[in-house]
Parts: structure tokens; sequence; C-alpha cells
């Protein structure tokens, strides 16, 4: 198999000055036929050195993993969700033909339907059947994460249009 590569490959990217936000980080062609985008969802500025922490990071794989795979409009072209490492976000990655703005506009979808979390039953697939840490998971600190990161893809009044004006009134 040969993989190539092109755009801007994440470790070329200044994090001194990464902001949050959503950004095409690679495109990769697999097999000469597949293009396949990687997207960096980052949610906490790097300089900020105020990374999500590993409750948290579980707790949205969880969901993104899910729910993103369920949207109607760019669902079936996800290939994969996975957190970063270094906790600041998640790459997202899709098959080429989905855009920076479907990818915003089914998150805020996914933030409608599945924010602000309640409770642990909320959150799909933590069980010792489907997953390895169970125990893993935060309630009020990802509901605080996730309209943090709403907030850096939407202004207050995209954000009332799409439905999610309470991104910018939640009292967490
Ligand atoms: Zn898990």
């Amino acid at each position: 198999m040969e993989s190539k590569k092109s755009v801007v490959s994440s470790f070329d990217v200044d994090h001194i000055t990464l902001k949050a936000g959503l950004y095409l980080r690679s495109v990769y062609t697999i097999n000469e036929q597949y293009a396949v985008h990687s997207w960096d969802m980052r949610f906490r500025a790097t300089m900020d050195h105020a990374p999500l922490g590993a409750e948290e990071v579980h707790t949205i794989e969880h969901l993104m993993a899910y729910h993103l795979r369920l949207d109607a409009e760019i669902g079936s072209s996800i290939v994969s969700f996975c957190p970063m490492g270094c906790k600041t976000g998640f790459y997202l990655s899709t098959m080429n033909d989905v855009s920076a703005e479907q990818i915003r506009s089914a998150l805020a979808r996914v933030y409608k339907c599945v924010f602000p979390l309640k409770s642990k039953e909320d959150i799909v697939g933590l069980n010792e059947v489907q997953c390895g840490n169970p125990g893993l998971f935060a309630i009020e600190s990802t509901n605080f994460a996730m309209a943090q990161y709403m907030r850096a893809l939407y202004t207050p009044e995209q954000a009332e249009q799409a439905g999610i004006g309470s991104i910018y009134n939640c009292v967490w």
C-alpha cells in the first residue's frame, strides 16, 4: 500500500500559534484511489497549556465517534474519530467529499441533540462490554469543554441560527 501526503502535516504546523478551531491537517491518498482527509479538531490552544482531562477526552470520544457517524449529511463519509495524545483535541478522518462547513454544521447538530449531558446514561457505549475503561468519564467538565469548543467555531449570532445559542448562555 502506497500512502501519499500533501497539504500540511501536523508536525509542520506552528503549534505555538495554533488556536482552538477546526483545521484540515492532511490529505492521504490510499492505494492511489481513496483520498482521506484528516481534520484537526483543536479544543484547546496549545499555548494555553490547559489540555483536556482524560475524563473529558474519553467522554467526547464516545459521543462523537458514535453520533457523527449517524449524521445524515456526513456520517457515511467518516473514517475515524480519535483523541490526540496531547489531549488538546481530536482527529476526525473523513473521505474527501466533506467540507469544513459541513463538519461544523454536523457538530452543531450533534451538540444540539446530545448536550448538555445530565448523567452517565447520556454517554453511549460506556459499559464493560464496549469500552476498556467505563469508569473514566465526566459530565460537568465535558459540558464545559464542548460548549467552549463550539464557541471557537460559532459566533453568538451563528450559534443562535444553528439552534445552539446555549453555548454562550451556559451556566457550567
Ligand atoms: Zn471507552
